[in-house]
């Protein structure tokens, strides 16, 4: 019999027990759904990642990958249908959007085959840790040492052997051309590479050097985790095999577990995808209109004024990635300078980074605006200046994104403004005066508290 495996989030062939579990029922035949409206939303970046992946798949599955257009209750049930399969096999989805496709899916499929659903994307399912009254966890701390207690899996061998079948596709989607820039490489074998060579250099002094945006110290792990180039099961048994410790380590694994806590808090709240998870702040007020579309419009094409947001949007727009600090750092602007709803930032990100990932992005942004888990510090603003001068304190990373800032030396670049009594040609003056709007911002916090 033939078994569709319907790759989804689990693009890789090594550690997948869902593809075991559709060669132990037949030949396999490797399906991917593009589904165009989420194609076409996506930036050149992310589309050219995940083009990578299909093109690398295509080839490890000896040339037989399904490309299918359409909305996937549409197409995994006429393909089952014109095989002939019994089963369909995925990893499980366990955000809210996945739940609603698999539940039609399953119900389009009828009795002609079942989906079967084998692991997640995660080192442990969402759901699965729970309080000794088995409510949810709803901080941080108390889920990591549960979660460290609870441990994973091993990883599922590599098929040495795959019989895979045959059905019509159509053409694999093609990679935008992206120029010089550098982006990350697509990929099983890649992310492999990649994460082999943060293991062997870089993991023990993580802790250190991971707020440093002008250099490249963090894995880069979390385009491949969403897409699942690799599994987070691997990186934990790799770190393990290889008898390294201490605290760059252990803040590694902690990180891992952050992807796991918020994966975990949208599966009990799936809601807080849009919603506030602290109801707290739902009477917040914010900045609409006119002049508050221009001001987004200047944030997101990395045009505030403010050396070290603006180097970061364009990051993002040029690579569809951007460092964890300068992820706080401009979603903070946006919040707390701009007074604008986290939501729209993070619909945004969700664009253009090609990590983007609906926990780990939106639970992020209301960690920043104050209405997350984790007693979120709403009265922390970031500065910045100040922030700038403290992660990249040479200039560096501003230099490389933003060329009109180059002929300023080490990290004058944080303030342009400080250097000469004009700009240099092409860089815009500051949208917003930082202290002011810092002082607006408290006071909204504050009225929205009731105080
Ligand atoms: P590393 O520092 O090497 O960390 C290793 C891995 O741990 C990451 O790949 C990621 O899987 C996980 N991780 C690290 N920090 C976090 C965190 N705060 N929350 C959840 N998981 C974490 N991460 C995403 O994967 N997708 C997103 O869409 C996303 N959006 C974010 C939005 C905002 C506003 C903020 C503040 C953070 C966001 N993060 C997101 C978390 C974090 O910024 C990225 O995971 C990290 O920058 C990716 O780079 P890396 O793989 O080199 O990270």
């Amino acid at each position: 019999p033939t078994a569709i495996h319907w790759f989804r989030r689990d693009l890789r062939l090594g550690d997948n027990p869902a593809l075991l579990a559709a060669r132990e029922a037949g030949d396999v035949l490797p399906l991917f759904v593009l589904d165009p409206a989420i194609w076409e939303k996506s930036g050149d970046p992310r589309k050219h990642f995940l083009a990578g992946c299909l093109a690398e798949l295509h080839e490890a599955t000896d040339g037989r990958l399904v490309v299918r257009h359409g909305k996937p209750q549409d197409v995994v049930p006429a393909l089952a249908r014109e095989v002939g399969a019994e089963t369909v096999h995925v990893a499980g989805d366990t955000g809210p959007y996945g739940r609603q496709r698999d539940a039609a899916v399953e119900k389009a499929l009828g009795d002609d085959a079942e989906l079967v659903r084998t692991g997640s994307p995660y080192a442990v399912a969402p759901g699965t840790i729970t309080k000794d009254d088995g409510t949810p966890f709803k901080v941080f701390t108390p889920f990591s040492r549960r979660w460290r207690d609870h441990g994973w899996h091993d990883p599922a061998a590599r098929p040495r052997k795959v019989s895979w079948a045959r059905a019509d596709g159509e053409d694999l989607p093609e990679a935008p051309d992206l120029g010089d820039t550098e982006v990350l490489e697509p990929g099983e074998a890649a992310a492999h590479r990649r994460w082999k060579a943060f293991l062997d250099d870089r993991i023990e002094g993580y802790d250190d050097e991971r707020n440093r945006p002008d250099l490249d110290t963090t894995s880069r792990m979390s385009a491949h985790l969403h897409f699942g180039t690799v599994h987070p099961r691997t990186l934990l048994k790799d770190i393990a095999d290889s008898g390294k410790s201490g605290t760059g380590v252990e803040t590694y694994t902690t990180e891992l577990c952050w992807r796991d806590f918020y994966a975990d808090v949208l599966w009990h709240r799936p809601e807080t995808a849009r919603e506030y998870y602290n109801p707290e702040l739902q009477g917040m007020t914010y900045c609409t209109g006119k002049q508050a579309d221009e001001d987004f419009d200047a944030w997101a094409a990395g045009r505030t004024g403010f050396p070290v947001v603006d180097a970061a949007m364009r990051q993002l727009l040029a690579e569809g990635w951007m460092h964890n600090r300068m992820r706080m750092i401009t979603a903070s602007f946006l919040v707390k300078d701009l007074h604008q709803e986290w939501t729209r930032g993070a619909r945004y990100f969700m664009q253009h980074l090609v990590d983007g990932d609906l926990a780990s992005n939106n639970h992020g942004w209301q960690w920043v605006a104050g209405t997350g888990t984790d007693a979120a510090p709403y009265f922390r603003v970031f500065n910045p200046v100040s922030q700038g001068q403290k992660f990249d304190p040479d200039g560096d990373y501003v230099r490389r994104y933003v060329p009109e800032l180059r002929g300023i030396e080490g990290k004058k670049v944080h303030e342009p403004w400080e250097v000469a009594d004009d700009l240099p040609e092409g860089y815009p003056e500051r949208i917003v005066d930082h202290k002011h709007e810092r002082e607006v911002a408290l006071d909204r916090y504050a009225k929205a508290r009731g105080r």
